[in-house]
This record gives structure tokens, C-alpha cells and sequence, in this order.
């Protein structure tokens, strides 16, 4: 049997170990924290978990169809949809609902910023078509060499879905008043970007919303994690906690071995999903 390590056990390393493990590899996931999730994290106060990093889950289908392929049957997460999907509360002492049926935000919009529901009707049909065509090319692929990804057709879908500019310029292809630019461009920041510098593309994030809802997992997004975990060990695979990855040694462009207090670990394959690593990585002299 074929054997991976799989360094870090966030979301992507556990996902990926299900992923192998179901192929019939031999799976350990190395990880350097005392717990499985990473990002995923929580505090514990009494019996409440509160999730310390990501709370809600946009695209479900995409969540459960991945877990689903990795073999996680779909009935151990439940998800909690959230309606509405979220008010914007402004400085102005406007409030503002968001929700996933497109005739009570256009009444909505109207109601609060008189003549730009027309604007919301055009951003929600010309993304119909945007929004499949984004995802099949960006969300649903790999791109394992850089000319995988710049090829005139995704160049050209890029353009449509104006990526050369910020995400709060592209909304302003729709909508005029300061208020609602907020409201269709804040998306950006659940990953972390500003709206004034990341990439029109992420205008799929509010469209995403109002189509697919805005959904929660039951018991906290930290519940995941441990069911994936739970998974993975019922199947063979292994996860070895405090176990940081201090080293990778290549050759000829593959990774042989990892590096851990316990020593060095040969491997067919290694899958990270850590940091950028800051740590010596042994080359042989053709990477060199
Ligand atoms: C505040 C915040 C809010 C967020 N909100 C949302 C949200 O609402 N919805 C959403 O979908 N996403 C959200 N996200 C993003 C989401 O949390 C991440 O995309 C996701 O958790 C990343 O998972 P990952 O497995 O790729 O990486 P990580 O979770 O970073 O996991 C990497 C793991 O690798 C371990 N590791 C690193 N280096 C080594 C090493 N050398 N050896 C061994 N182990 C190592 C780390 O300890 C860690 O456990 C949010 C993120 C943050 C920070």
C-alpha cells in the first residue's frame, strides 16, 4: 500500500487524507498544534463553544459534495440556513436586510434607496450567467502549472468578470449610492481582503449569497473538524498530534521524506497543507 504524509490537519490536510485513504493509500496527517482544525478554531467556555475563526459556510453544495467524495456521508453535518441572510446596519441609521428571495430584496433595495433595484435585477442576471461559468473554471479545476491558468478563455472570463478591477469598482457597474456599494462589495473580507484592492471576481461572493444562502454548521463550524478526524481514523488513517514538520527532503522534484522530532519518515508522497515553510528544505543539486 502506498503511503502519504499529509502535513497539517486544517480542513484542507483531514480533507485530503479522506480523499487518499478512499483511494486506498496508507494516510497520516502530521500536525504541530495539540488539536485537529487549524484556522478552525474555537474557545471552549463552559458547555458553550464559540468558533474563534470561520462561521458560516456559503456554497454548501460544494462543502458536502467534496466531504461526500471523500466519503463522509452527508447526514453526519447538518447545516442551519440562515434567514434572512444578514442585516447591514449603517452609520446613517439605515438598516438594510439581506435575503435569498430576489422580489423581497428588489422591494427591499427599492424601499431603502429609491430607482437602484434596478441595478440589484441586472447584477442577479448578468451573474446567472458569470457565476457557473467562474466556478467551473476557477472553483472546480486545478491548476498544477501556470499555463494551466493563463489561457486565452479564462483570460477572457476574467475580463467579464472584471477582475482587472476592485470589487468595489465592479459593483459600482450596478449600483450608485455609497451604501449599497458597501453592501454588495464587504463580501471581501471574509477572506480577508480589502474591498478598494481585491479583485472584481470576488463580486461571485454576494451573488453567491442571495442564490445559495448563507448556511451554518450545527455545533459550531469547530464541529467539523473532529467528525472529519473521527472519519479518518475509523478508516485506518492516522493523525499524529505535536508533531511538527521541520523538514522535506526532495529529489528530482519529489518529496521523499519529512522531518520530525521523531526522526526522518520515508513516503510515496507528501501532500503540504501547512505554513509556507520556513524551515530547511533539503534539495538535490538538480532543484538547486
Ligand atoms: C478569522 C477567520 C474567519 C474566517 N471565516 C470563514 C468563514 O466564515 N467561512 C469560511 O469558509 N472560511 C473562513 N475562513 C477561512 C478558513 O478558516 C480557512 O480557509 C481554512 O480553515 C483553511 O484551512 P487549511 O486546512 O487550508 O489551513 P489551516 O486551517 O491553516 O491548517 C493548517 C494546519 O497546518 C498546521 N501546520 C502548519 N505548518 C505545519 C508544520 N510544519 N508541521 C505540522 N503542522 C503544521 C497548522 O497548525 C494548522 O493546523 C476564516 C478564517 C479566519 C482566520
Amino acid at each position: 500500500m502506498k503511503r502519504a504524509a499529509i502535513v497539517g490537519a486544517g480542513i484542507g490536510g483531514l480533507t485530503s487524507a479522506l480523499l487518499l485513504n478512499r483511494q486506498g493509500w496508507d494516510v497520516t496527517v502530521y500536525e504541530r498544534g495539540s488539536r485537529v482544525g487549524g484556522r478552525i478554531g474555537y474557545e471552549q467556555e463552559g458547555e458553550y463553544r464559540i468558533d474563534q475563526g470561520p462561521t458560516i459556510v456559503l456554497l454548501p453544495e460544494m462543502l458536502l459534495g467534496i466531504l461526500e467524495e471523500a466519503g463522509v456521508d452527508r447526514s453526519k453535518i447538518e447545516l442551519l440556513r440562515c434567514d434572512p441572510l444578514y442585516r447591514v446596519h449603517y452609520h446613517s441609521g439605515r438598516v438594510m436586510t439581506k435575503m435569498t428571495s430576489r422580489e423581497e430584496q428588489t422591494a427591499e433595495i427599492e424601499r431603502l434607496f429609491p430607482g437602484e433595484s434596478r441595478g440589484f435585477t441586472r447584477f442577479m442576471k448578468d451573474m446567472d450567467t458569470l457565476f457557473p461559468a467562474g466556478r467551473a473554471a476557477f472553483l472546480e479545476r486545478a491548476f498544477p502549472r501556470k499555463r494551466d491558468f493563463f489561457t486565452p478563455s479564462l483570460m477572457s472570463l476574467m475580463g467579464r468578470l472584471r477582475a482587472h478591477k476592485s470589487v468595489r469598482k465592479a459593483v459600482g457597474d450596478y449600483f450608485q449610492h455609497e451604501e449599497l456599494l458597501d453592501a454588495y462589495s464587504l463580501q471581501s473580507l471574509y477572506i480577508g481582503g480589502s474591498p478598494f484592492g481585491t479583485p472584481g471576481i470576488y463580486s461571485l461572493l454576494p451573488y453567491a449569497e442571495h442564490e445559495y444562502g448563507i448556511w451554518m454548521v450545527k455545533g459550531g463550524y469547530a464541529a467539523l473538524p473532529a467528525i472529519l478526524e473521527q472519519e479518518l481514523t475509523s478508516r485506518g488513517g492516522r493523525v499524529v498530534l505535536n508533531s511538527e514538520v521541520t523538514g522535506l527532503t526532495i529529489k528530482n522534484g519529489v518529496c521523499e521524506s519529512i522531518e520530525t522530532a521523531a526522526g526522518a519518515e520515508n513516503v510515496d508522497a507528501v501532500i503540504y497543507n501547512g505554513d509556507f515553510p520556513i524551515y530547511q528544505v533539503c534539495l538535490d543539486s538538480h532543484q538547486r
